[in-house]
């Protein structure tokens, strides 16, 4: 067949087809098929019986099991729109599902197939006994969250203002119209917009904080085989690197040419290494846009430092124990997350020596913000404890003195841009400074020491009543010791 069924769905963007699809009436059923087989999808195991020739297929689209499907009645009139479509229709292409005026959701074809047993075991039959047993497996589905009114569009498309059935719209078509949607969906608009449009757009399919860290903290959980999250998760720090870099999309190559080697000198080198599975299981995240990077809610969410700290404390921590965090940081663009000050190798947090058996890299650059560090501040902070440790409670003897170290505990300067600012600062000796830097050590919620590891106790933080400690820079330190509000337990 010439649908491309079961290509990899790799896709060139310029040939991407779309598929305007009535999602059907509440008198066929339309809403329930909608909601049982796109929005819940279909358990594969439960239609073990009926997937016959296609089990493969859809098994290797949806390793997780659980298949989003969408089907179409055969149209028996050569010509029809719909028949047209049906023909025409390729991996690939992307799906606009219409219902009483709106396009309310998109969605990816990963997989075309014609099951009539299938069809009937998951909708029934229509009125006249038919199945929809054209069935398209689907991916990236996204649900509008304010339904997006199609008559300015389907009046360009196809000359009318309500869509009536299954109609196919060429990749030049869509492309010359991409905008228009785009405006409407409020996505980078190319197109001047209307104020009323661009209300509109504004409460499109928001992704929350919560919703990102909870998907980035249970990765394995729609994943067929664990070892496959160590992939996933580099890829999806590869595209945190990169949209940190202010680069949101990248072109398929690119991207292929750096996650591949990535995967292999940090991955998970046991299990038979593949890009397609990776790019496919990243796509089952609902974080992954199918060309090249983070989706675009994800995108957004994670240009916050905070939300960008505890993803990548997040991921690191979640999945990525075993690895040389700074190398690998440093690799995806991410230099400095691997500890709290901010410091890249031979440079210490606070000033003092730090020794490192090469000095390979060459010293960061030293940001205007560090340079402008005031060391009355560390004085001060240091004076008010009289040099005892906040955490172990030493209080470190020198042969005229104490000594100590004023440690920010959001690191001042490029990446974390924490304030300068007694209420970022505490006290600490030497060895305690070096451990809460390198994010050995977090403070909670409660003002206990523990370990990032485990979240075992360590101590309960001292602190002085004349010294307010900022708790938003301590919660991004938390962040990026992984053990944000949104992290899984880790014990
Ligand atoms: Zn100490």
């Amino acid at each position: 067949m010439g649908n491309g069924y079961g290509a990899e769905a790799i896709f060139d963007p310029d040939l991407v087809q779309w598929v305007l699809q009535p999602r059907g009436q509440r008198s066929k059923r339309g809403p329930q098929h909608f909601e049982h087989s796109v929005r819940q999808g279909i358990r594969l195991a439960d239609y073990e019986h009926v997937l016959g020739e296609h089990a493969g297929l859809l098994k290797g689209i949806f390793p997780d099991g659980v298949a989003r499907l969408w089907g179409a009645t055969s149209c028996e009139t050569p010509g029809h729109a719909k028949a047209v479509a049906i023909r025409g229709q390729k991996v690939g292409d992307e799906v606009l599902f219409y219902g009483e005026g709106n396009f309310i959701a998109k969605a990816r074809i990963l997989g075309l197939l014609r099951s009539h047993q299938l069809a009937a075991a998951v909708w029934g039959a229509d009125e006249d006994q038919k199945a929809w047993e054209h069935v398209m497996a689907l991916g990236d589905i996204v649900e509008f969250d304010v339904p997006v009114p199609a008559a300015s569009l389907l009046v360009e498309l196809v000359k009318q203002k309500t869509l009536r059935s299954l109609t196919l719209v060429s990749a030049s078509e869509r492309r010359r119209h991409l905008g228009l949607l785009n405006d409407l969906l409020g996505e980078h608009a190319s197109q001047t917009r209307r104020p009323s449009e661009a209300k509109r757009a504004a409460s499109v399919t928001r992704m929350r904080r919560d919703e990102l860290l909870h998907a980035l903290g249970t990765l394995e959980a729609g994943l067929p085989e664990k070892q496959r999250t160590r992939d996933v998760s580099l890829a999806l720090l590869w595209a945190i690197g990169r949209s940190a870099s202010g680069e949101s999309l990248t072109p398929e190559d690119v991207c292929r040419n750096e996650v591949g080697p990535l995967l292999l000198d940090f991955g998970a080198r046991d299990v038979n290494f593949t890009l397609e599975h990776t790019f496919r299981h990243l796509r089952s995240t609902g974080l992954w846009e199918s060309v090249g990077g983070l989706q675009r809610e994800a995108a957004r969410l994670l240009r916050k430092p905070l939300t960008r700290a505890e993803a990548i404390g997040l991921l690191c921590s979640s999945y990525l124990q075993d690895v040389d965090q700074e190398e690998l940081l440093e690799r995806v663009g991410l230099a400095g997350y691997g500890n709290a000050s901010g410091a890249t190798d031979g440079e210490a947090g606070e000033g003092e020596n730090e020794e490192r058996p090469s000095g390979r890299r060459e010293r960061r650059q030293v940001s205007g913000s560090r340079a402008g560090r005031d060391p009355r501040l560390a004085e001060e902070v240091k004076s008010l404890y009289q040099h005892q440790c906040q955490i172990c409670g030493e209080r470190l003897e020198t042969r005229f003195s104490h000594y100590s170290e004023a440690a920010h505990i959001q690191g001042v300067g490029s990446p974390h841009d924490g304030p300068d600012d007694l209420s970022n600062l505490l006290c600490l000796c030497p060895n305690c400074h070096v451990q809460f830097d390198k994010l050995f050590l977090f403070i909670d919620e409660e003002w206990n020491v523990r370990k990032s590891r485990d979240g075992k106790f360590v101590k309960a933080l001292i602190r002085s009543p004349g010294h307010a400690i900022d708790e938003k820079c301590v919660e991004y330190h938390r962040g990026l010791c992984g053990r944000g509000a949104y992290s899984i337990d880790l014990n």
